[in-house]
């Protein structure tokens, strides 16, 4: 797609970045473009599972399980390393417990340890193939797909170093030179050791996953925001020149990885890259609003859920899920392991509708969500889910009812079952006839939930209160001109005079009444 024409930066996690401008709002925002590629988590067959509805979180225990637990850790940093660790430490107002050793490994290597190997994936087989048919009911795969060497593939392609919070090192690709590339990604990663050794990564991910309104994901995300923030604070104090050599490399890293997963169904990488997509923004605000403190306090704070990746000042709006639906005669629960497991997060049913139905119906709904629980189930041999999901108002929920009788007639086996008080529906795998949605379709609702998330926070971090700046993006981005000019890349660096007149319109709406934009 064609590029912006305000300056360009790379942004780790974000990918290339032009700055857009906002006339009458009196600020520039963040424009991306460049499909985001570059993830360094842990293994993350959970992260993608979790939130894709499930289950799998069995498979990040036999990983676990598997794992060593041995915790050494050396008596001082690797002199290349000293110098990039006490920066961190001071941009993130932390302090190191102790250092720990970073293993540099030949790309063949890393990527076997990032990957599920044939035998993990066979004992991981049923809750795969459950996984699989659940992400085909909710519309987002098809027949065609193999998840597990999807996600291997994803992992492979998209992880450039990683910090293990169980043996308490970090582990970089590439045993190459020590460029300015593996310098601000060993920033990143060591953010991870001073967030793991001052609020216990595990234990605020097994927190996540036992939450009954946050979601894993979302912790998920807020982790990685801070990391990519801090990475990107350490290389704005780089030269120019190497920042220039940084931009280089990296564009040539993310094109690598765009090579290998294009034959990819783009729903996996956006689950796999949201956090780094949708995370910086949360932080942005976060920091915006209170610095390292605020970051820390949300980090420890009760866990998000997915509603940030679309109002990234939503950290503390969680709610409480409606009662998870019966089952009806003939059919037969299938265990859930964790709490997050019983959730319907607002991010897959913005996706699950974007893939469907229209791309502002499918934001329009998401703003109208307001929680969600699920039950999964079989019917026979099929695998098959049931969602209760309730609106901010009851014209919000109205509105969500209208949107799911239109997504059940796109899926072969769906029907809506209720919508008295909570929208309840279900949907069953259908097996041979899914269909995988248009990769364009999952590539611009992520875009378009980015880039509003990125306009929210350029607003707050110019002082625009929360409400009014959720309201004017929200407003402003179900314009047609302005929503097809954030999906085309191309109009909003020199707004049209219907572009500036449309932002003046939404700020007085959203000051009359900050519902402004809400079904009712
Ligand atoms: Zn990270």
């Amino acid at each position: 797609m064609p590029k912006p024409t305000g300056p360009i930066t790379f942004e780790y996690g974000v990918g290339t970045v032009g700055h857009q401008h906002c006339e009458a709002c009196g600020t520039r925002w963040r424009y991306v473009w460049h499909k985001p590629s570059r993830g360094a988590g842990a293994r993350s067959w959970a992260t993608i599972v979790v939130v894709v509805l499930l289950i799998i979180a069995v498979i990040g225990a036999v990983v676990l399980w598997q794992r060593s637990r041995a915790d050494s850790h050396p008596a001082a940093w690797d002199p290349k390393v000293a110098p990039i660790a006490a920066e961190v430490a001071a941009l993130r107002g932390l302090s190191f417990e102790h250092p720990v050793t970073v293993n540099y490994l030949p790309v063949a290597a890393f990527n076997k340890k990032v990957t599920s190997t044939p035998e993990e994936l066979k004992k991981a087989s049923v809750e795969i193939s459950q996984a699989t048919a659940l992400m085909r009911a909710a519309g987002l795969i098809g027949a065609e797909v193999n998840l597990a060497d999807a996600v291997n593939t994803a992992q492979a392609a998209d992880t450039i170093a990683f910090y293990d919070p169980d043996s308490k090192q970090i582990f970089v690709r590439g045993a190459g030179p020590f460029t300015v590339e593996t310098r601000v990604t060993l920033a990143h990663e060591l953010t991870h050791v001073l967030q793991d050794q001052h609020f216990d990564l595990p234990k605020l991910q097994k927190r996540a996953a036992d939450s009954d309104t946050g979601s894993s994901d979302a912790l998920t995300a807020l982790v990685e925001g801070d990391a990519t923030r801090v990475e990107q604070q350490y290389l704005s104090r780089q030269s120019a020149a190497e920042q220039r050599n940084y931009v280089k490399l990296s564009l040539a890293t993310a094109g690598d990885a765009n090579k290998a997963t294009t034959a990819l169904p783009a729903i996996v990488d956006t689950y796999f890259n949201a956090p780094y997509v949708y995370g910086p923004q949360v932080i942005g605000v976060l920091e915006a609003r209170g610095g390292n403190a605020a970051v820390n306090a949300a980090l420890t704070g009760a866990t998000p859920s997915t509603r940030i990746y679309l109002d990234p000042t939503a950290v503390n709006d969680a709610a409480q899920p409606p009662p998870v639906p019966a089952l009806k005669t003939g059919e037969e629960k299938v265990e859930s392991t964790s709490k997050n497991d019983d959730e319907f997060d607002n991010f897959t049913l913005y996706l699950m509708l974007a893939s469907r139905i229209d791309l502002p119906s499918a934001l329009r709904a998401a703003d109208s969500y307001k929680a969600g629980s699920e039950v999964v189930y079989t019917r026979g041999t099929n695998t098959c889910f049931r969602a209760a999901i309730t609106g901010v108002s009851p014209a919000a929920t109205a509105y969500l009812a209208s949107a799911m009788q239109r997504w059940v007639r796109t899926v072969p086996a769906a029907k809506v079952d209720s919508t008295k008080g909570a929208v309840v529906f279900h949907s069953c795998d259908p097996r041979r006839t899914a269909v995988t949605p248009d990769n364009t379709t999952i590539v611009n609702a992520t875009r378009l939930a980015a880039n509003r998330e990125a306009l929210v926070a350029t607003l707050v971090k110019q002082h625009v209160p929360s409400r009014l700046a959720v309201c004017v993006s929200r407003v402003l981005t179900q314009q047609p001109d302005v929503r097809n000019a954030i999906l085309a890349g191309d109009a909003l660096a020199t707004p049209s005079p219907q572009i500036l007149s449309e932002t003046a319109t939404a700020g007085t709406a959203c000051r009359a009444n900050p519902l402004a934009g809400l079904p009712r």
